[in-house]
């Protein structure tokens, strides 16, 4: 297992360290867990796509990112690569309870983004769960939720189990994911969004994901973005 990103730097010094994988085009070209290489190379991802090789070495390096490409440009895989590798590099266990939040504006989108969690992630131990409402009945969910690493939600679920459910603590949480971001940081969420991040620890890895890029500087403040990388992928014309 390359030991490079278990000791790179976070922030502007680690410029030397990530700048060696600047440029690769393939997975395999990054140091990543063989568990991680495996399920990519199952799920028949070879090549990276622009967003994913333009943000990976900055991500698996540590730093917040503020990642902006359109649809269908393989935004999904950006974050949760860098999400299992956090997690498997600090050998997160079940006792190790809430890792990491992904947030997701629509259940659809959830849905979908945590069936590609499933397969890059098959080789791995962590626990996953889906929690967005709907047909699934929250009072069976509030027993698993505390057992779980990675949470994939809508706002409104995951406000609803740190509302009601007991001893539900992320207080460990060591990354927080905003797919969607810019319809997540728009006014219909803002409440729920403000209530989450208060119980939130502030000393974590951060990344926003959307089509066009969040430039707020109140939603950077509100998310307590460290000294991010702002990186826009846009189709040559
Ligand atoms: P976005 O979130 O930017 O809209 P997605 O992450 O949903 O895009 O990816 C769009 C499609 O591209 C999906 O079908 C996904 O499986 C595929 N895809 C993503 N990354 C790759 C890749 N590196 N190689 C091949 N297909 C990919
Ligand atoms: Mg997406």
């Amino acid at each position: 297992f390359p030991v490079l990103p278990d000791n790179a730097p976070i922030g502007r010094t680690g410029e030397n360290v990530f700048s060696q994988y600047a440029g690769c085009k393939k997975f395999i070209q990054l140091p990543l867990s063989q568990k991680t290489k495996d399920g990519l190379r199952k799920a028949n991802y070879t090549k990276m796509t622009d967003i994913q090789m333009a943000t990976l070495p900055h991500s698996l390096c540590g730093r917040d990112v503020l990642g902006a490409a359109k649809t269908g440009s393989g935004k999904t895989l950006a974050f949760i690569i860098p999400i299992i590798e956090k997690l498997y590099r600090a050998r997160w266990g079940p006792e190790d309870g809430v890792g990491c939040i992904i947030m997701s504006p629509t259940r659809e989108l959830a849905v979908q983004l945590f069936e590609v969690l499933q397969a890059v992630g098959k080789h791995h131990t962590f626990s996953a769960g889906l929690l967005i409402g709907g047909r699934k009945d929250v009072d069976t969910e509030k027993e698993h939720v505390n057992n779980l690493n990675i949470l994939v939600c809508t706002p409104g679920r995951l406000l609803q189990h740190m509302d009601e459910t007991p001893n539900f603590d992320c207080s460990q949480l060591q990354v927080l994911v905003l797919d969607e971001a810019d319809r997540i940081l728009d006014v219909g969420f803002k409440k729920a969004l403000n209530a989450i991040i208060s119980q939130l620890p502030k000393h974590r890895q951060t990344f926003l994901f959307s089509a066009t890029q969040t430039k707020s500087i109140q939603d950077l403040a509100r998310l307590s973005l460290k000294d991010p990388e702002y990186i826009s992928v846009h189709e040559e014309s």
